[in-house]
């Protein structure tokens, strides 16, 4: 057997393959250019234009323009009405950001449990977990894959709470045949270059309701009643703050590249769907790791391709497999901490391990693979290659 490059042996690849990496053509660079040109860098018609192709595409009515994926997920819970008291609900499978948007606004961040084959937010576990402060959940689209917003809705309808989707890992994805950014009564997604689709930063919140979305584009200027565009073109410089707001505009420079980007979406899901089939297919051959589960009638939009180590199959944890494949020149990463274990959370929140039993386990055994559709068969075969050099390491020996 070949030895690990771990272990001094020659490494699967002579360079690194990383996790995720954004792609860009000469049509991206030239809408960028035609802005750069332009009057508008910011609150300029680009932005419109940018909020109504992605409304379309997700088969939303409104879609607001924000300059992250955490002002997003802060701008969807203000938008909503949540306030200092409130609790929301979210899942511990994600990246801080998503708990971090309710205590931006004073409120408390609730952590239910997640399901030990999606990693998705386990409904079972948030009806549990609601309280008379109860006003939101958050449910992630953890690795791409839609969650069970039957459920959830459901449960939302029941209890009179909003359901959030965090759809930041899922642009191009679809549950019952509807796409991701209209499955929740608030959708938000990031544009940072690991994500489906890459301004650079960037985010969109999206919404059926009208009051939300009018209170969403409020926030993200100060909570003024006019912006800089809108007393240009009336000849005005009268405006008010009604309420403590911030700064989260996204500028017509990026809207541009999120708008020639957006076209590609579909091609993009399609390309990251074959690649994770190829994975499937190659896991099938292997011990000691196995995929994420697929629920029914969605479409995945694999931002990430997690595999869950059998840890009773291998001679070694998670922590020594990853640096195993790190050496091997495949850019393995983990998603995610779980939110409650952070000392910030620990300490303010008070949680601890074994708040969530599910998410905890999981953590111990979850690697993302390289997934982004720029990959070539060349670079597929080299992880799969180095999987399997190192889980036959690691085999147990019976
Ligand atoms: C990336 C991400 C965010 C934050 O987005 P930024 O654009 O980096 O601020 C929030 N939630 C999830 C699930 C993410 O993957």
């Amino acid at each position: 057997m070949e030895p690990l490059a771990l272990h001094g042996g020659r490494p699967v690849r002579s360079t690194l393959l990383p996790y995720a990496h954004q792609s860009v053509s000469e049509e991206d660079i030239a809408a960028v250019n035609a802005v750069l040109r332009s009057d508008w860098w910011t609150t300029g018609p680009k932005v419109a234009e940018f909020e109504q192709a992605f409304a379309a595409v997700t088969q939303a009515k409104e879609a607001v323009a924000v300059s992250n994926g955490t002002a997003a997920l802060h701008v969807a819970l203000y938008g909503a009405g949540i306030r200092a008291g409130d609790e929301v609900i979210v899942t511990p499978m994600t990246f801080a950001a998503t708990a971090n948007a309710a205590v931006f606004l004073g409120a408390k961040p609730v952590f239910a449990d997640c399901d030990a084959e999606t990693l998705l937010l386990d409904p079972r576990t948030v009806e549990a977990r609601i309280t008379s402060k109860t006003k939101a959940i958050i449910a992630v689209d953890y690795a791409g894959q839609p969650c069970d917003y039957a459920a959830l809705r459901a449960i939302a309808q029941k209890h009179n709470l909003i359901l959030v989707s965090d759809a930041c890992h899922a642009l191009g994805g679809t549950s019952e045949g509807k796409p991701v950014g209209s499955l929740a009564d608030i959708s938000t997604f990031s544009f940072h270059p690991v994500k489906p689709l890459a301004t650079g930063e960037g985010g969109m919140v999206t919404t059926n309701d009208a009051r939300f979305a009018e209170r969403m584009r409020r926030f993200r200027n100060h909570c003024m009643t006019t912006d800089h565009r809108e007393r240009q073109e009336k000849g005005s410089w009268f405006y008010e703050v009604t309420d403590l707001g911030y700064n989260y505009r996204l500028t017509d420079i990026q809207c541009a590249l999120g708008l020639s980007q957006l076209k590609r979406v579909p091609v993009w899901t399609k390309r990251r769907q074959e690649i994770a089939k190829q994975y499937d297919v190659a896991l099938q051959t292997m011990a000691g790791a196995k995929p994420l589960q697929v629920r029914k009638n969605v479409e995945h939009a694999y931002h990430l391709y997690v595999i869950q180590l059998e840890l009773e199959r291998l001679s070694a944890d998670r922590n020594e497999i990853f640096r195993a494949l790190r050496s091997e020149n495949i850019g393995v990463n983990v998603h995610y901490v779980p939110v409650h274990l952070h000392p910030y959370y620990r300490q303010t929140f008070g949680t601890k391990p074994g708040l969530c039993p599910v998410a905890e386990r999981a953590y111990e055994r979850i690697i993302s693979l390289p997934m982004f559709a720029a990959m070539n068969n060349g670079d597929i075969s080299d992880v799969e290659q180095a999987l399997k050099k190192v889980l036959a390491h690691y085999a147990a020996k019976k």
